[in-house]
């Protein structure tokens, strides 16, 4: 061996060397790292959360003084740290983990970091941070054309913006998310997107359609290995929509079924949740000792976790439970706290919600200075969302309308203090008046000059009062004129344009009387038209639709379906979303003997239709109808006569379904006198008999719906 090949060998000895040694250290780092994260882990999941946090803390400074920090693992263990609820460490962590991947360039870590980050953010209350790296990520996931980031960053978003209570800017990124999700058919993916839905279709009021949407997603969870935890979770709400629709046993039962199935699963959150959901219930069922202990458990948890949504819910629950209670002073502590934080996170809404509390328990209080603060508040807030372009035109109006009616009560309340005051000041000057003339026996200049004094004052008060009454005239009628702007509005429904329930309660009685009248005009002419007739639509198979090409071809059916009912009917007829694909036309002036005519061109009309939802080649639908005059038999009180009508369509209908759908079944009269060929329907309403038509072979091939005794 040469001189040369010596120097080579020792070369190459010794690079080994080196080399081995770097990758021992290497990977005796890696073995240290990758063992304190399953410490972490272990402590986590024994729920030793402050050991578990100290030690994270210790290892990201120990991996902080390393130029190459092991990032996937950072990563990894920041997820773990947020699915534990530890978001102020894990914000740390993923921020670290953020730097590395952002130095090295690599986007497709940095975007799903970021949204991790997001996320964290959002559970900390921090909403615009939260949006910003939310946006960053989409950025990131449009470059890289990772469509499934792109679907989990809009369920992201969404939720952001609900949580901002900017409620109508969530439902795109929900609703394209869901597109996603369903096309993958990701059913755990699905099924939160739509309880995010249908949470943001009842901040919107929608409870009919919200409880769709969360029903369709119990169905497709059942349809796999359970979660128990999201179905617990759906539970609640489904409890709730059924509390505010005042069935408060349902309601009872369907929470603590989603409470035992969250208490099964340990999860925290939800038993809270759970658990103001059911002190909610139990205080409008008037057991409001129970409630109140359910909702302080709640709170309890909640303050102790600094879980920021949670915290809300519960104060607002309590304010307005204390408030229904009398018990202002306390309620007005949790609506202070309430507005506070809802400040401090930028949520107008509730904000909107704390106030409108405070200033109801003011008014209680008879402290109208400081209502009319919060008034003022309100109106500047109202004034903020107005010029928003999220704001949601029915919610945004409705809270319009909330609030023109309280300034309208405010201004009736100045205007009797400044009548009031210009009383206390004329009796003042009287008192002058009467000094004064006391006085002149001695200074007649003096009276002179008070009398001149007076008389001066006098004008300018009678002009200062009719000037302020000329301008509150101007301010009610335009009051009066954005009320009927906003009563429009909220009389509609969005989807079909058509009118909905509310408009037909506030319009049926005039209609009523207006063709009882034109009936005891002409009566005993049956050929006269002042018959008032009604007819119950609903499509068949709808769920089908929704089913098998999702919800957003199911609202083009509705639509659609709305401009069939259109040409179908009359323009003087009024034609009602009466809910989900339920809907319900009124005709007015019209012959009971037209019904049979007027239920077949309807049905025809919907069966020939093509109904176009984007696929290669339309779909066709059919429905089914039940139809009476309206009313059936004569009855003086309304309510009960509209009831009847009602349950006598429903129960039709309920016949063409079991009948064979596409068709109608209805009554044309009631008998005055009992008929020896009663039907069920007779039985079940007690009239002494009717005339029932079909589109069926005839009333005998009828399937009547089985009548329950109550
Ligand atoms: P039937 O022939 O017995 O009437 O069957 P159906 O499937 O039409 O009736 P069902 O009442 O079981 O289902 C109605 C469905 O309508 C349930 C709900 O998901 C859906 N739905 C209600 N409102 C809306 C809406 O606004 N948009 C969409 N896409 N679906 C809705
Ligand atoms: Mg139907
Ligand atoms: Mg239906």
């Amino acid at each position: 061996m040469g001189h040369k090949g010596r120097r080579a060998t020792f070369a190459l000895i010794s690079f080994l060397f080196c080399f081995l040694s770097l990758m021992s250290t290497w990977a005796y780092a890696q073995r240290v790292v990758d063992d304190d994260i399953a410490s972490i882990k272990s402590l986590l999941s024994s729920r030793q959360f402050e050991r578990a946090e100290k030690s994270a803390m210790l290892l990201l400074e120990r991996a902080l003084q390393q130029q190459n920090y092991p990032a996937d693992e950072l990563l990894g263990l920041g997820k773990t740290l947020k699915k534990a609820s530890r978001f102020t460490v894990a914000k740390s962590m993923l921020a670290a983990t953020l730097e590395q991947y952002t130095a090295h360039a690599n986007l497709e870590k940095m975007s799903l970091t970021l949204l991790s980050l997001a996320s964290v953010e959002r559970h900390l209350a921090n909403y615009t941070a939260a949006m910003a790296y939310a946006q960053r990520a989409m950025s990131l996931a449009h470059l890289e054309r990772n469509e499934e980031l792109k679907a989990k960053l809009n369920l992201e978003i969404g939720i952001i913006h609900h949580m901002q209570g900017d409620v109508e800017s969530a439902l795109t990124p929900f609703k394209d998310a869901l597109g996603f999700f369903r096309v993958t058919r990701d059913t755990q993916q699905t099924s939160e997107t739509l309880v995010h839905i249908a949470d943001t279709y009842h901040l919107l009021n929608e409870t009919a359609l919200s409880r769709t949407y969360y029903e369709d997603a119990l169905t497709l969870l059942s349809t796999e290995d359970s979660n128990s935890i999201l179905i617990g979770t759906i539970k609640i709400r489904i409890g709730n929509a059924q509390k505010e629709e005042g069935f408060f046993d349902n309601a009872v039962a369907t929470i603590s079924e989603g409470l035992n199935l969250l208490l099964a699963a340990d999860n925290k959150k939800g038993v809270a949740e759970a658990q103001i959901a059911l002190g909610e219930t139990f205080i409008a069922m008037g057991n409001s000792s129970k409630g109140f202990a359910l909702i302080q458990e709640a709170m309890a948890f909640a303050q102790s976790s600094a879980h920021a949504v949670l915290i809300k819910q519960a104060r607002l629950a309590l304010a307005q439970a204390l408030l229904n209670e009398n018990n202002f002073e306390q309620a007005l502590v949790y609506a202070r706290e309430g507005t506070a934080d809802a400040r401090k996170d930028k949520d107008i809404r509730s904000q909107l919600t704390f106030l409108s509390l405070q200033f109801s328990a003011y008014v209680s209080l008879n402290e109208f200075k400081k209502a009319l603060d919060i008034q003022a508040v309100i109106q500047q807030l109202r004034a903020l969302l107005l010029n928003s372009h999220n704001m949601s035109a029915i919610e945004g109006l409705q809270a319009e309308i909330e609030l023109v009616r309280q300034s309208t009560a405010f201004e009736q309340l100045k205007e009797s203090k400044q009548l009031a005051l210009a009383q206390a000041e004329r009796e003042n000057l009287s008192t002058t008046l009467f000094w004064s003339l006391t006085l002149a026996g001695i200074l007649s200049l003096f009276l002179i000059w008070s009398r001149y004094r007076q008389r001066q004052q006098t004008v300018l008060l009678a002009r200062e009062v009719k000037q302020q009454t000329l301008a509150l005239q101007q301010k009610n009628d335009e009051l009066k004129q954005a009320y009927s702007v906003l009563e429009e509005v909220s009389l509609r429904d969005r989807l079909t344009g058509l009118y909905n329930r509310h408009y037909l309660e506030s319009h049926l009685p005039g209609e009523l009387r207006r063709s009882q009248f034109a009936a005891k005009q002409d009566c005993n002419d049956k050929k006269s038209n002042s018959d008032l007739l009604c007819l119950l639509i609903d499509i068949d198979f709808f769920k089908r639709i929704n089913d098998d090409y999702g919800h957003i071809a199911g609202d083009e059916v509705l639509s659609g379906f709305a401009k069939v009912l259109k040409d179908a009917f009359r323009q003087t007829d009024l034609i009602i979303r009466w809910g989900g694909e339920e809907f319900l036309v009124v005709c007015r002036q019209s012959n009971r003997e037209d019904l049979p005519k007027l239920a077949e061109r309807c049905r025809e009309m919907v069966a020939s239709t093509p109904f176009d939802i984007g696929l290669t080649s339309p779909i066709y639908i059919t429905c089914s109808i039940g139809f009476s005059l309206l009313p059936p038999n004569h009855m003086e009180d309304f309510e009960v006569l509209w009831e009847q009508t009602f349950e006598v369509i429903d129960y039709a209908l309920y016949a063409t379904k079991l009948s064979g759908r596409n068709g109608w079944v209805g009554v044309i009269e009631i008998h005055d006198e009992i008929s020896v060929h009663q039907t069920p329907l007779d039985a079940k309403f007690k009239f002494p008999g009717s005339r029932i038509a079909t589109s069926f072979n005839n009333v005998a091939s009828i399937k009547w719906p089985e009548i329950h005794e109550e």
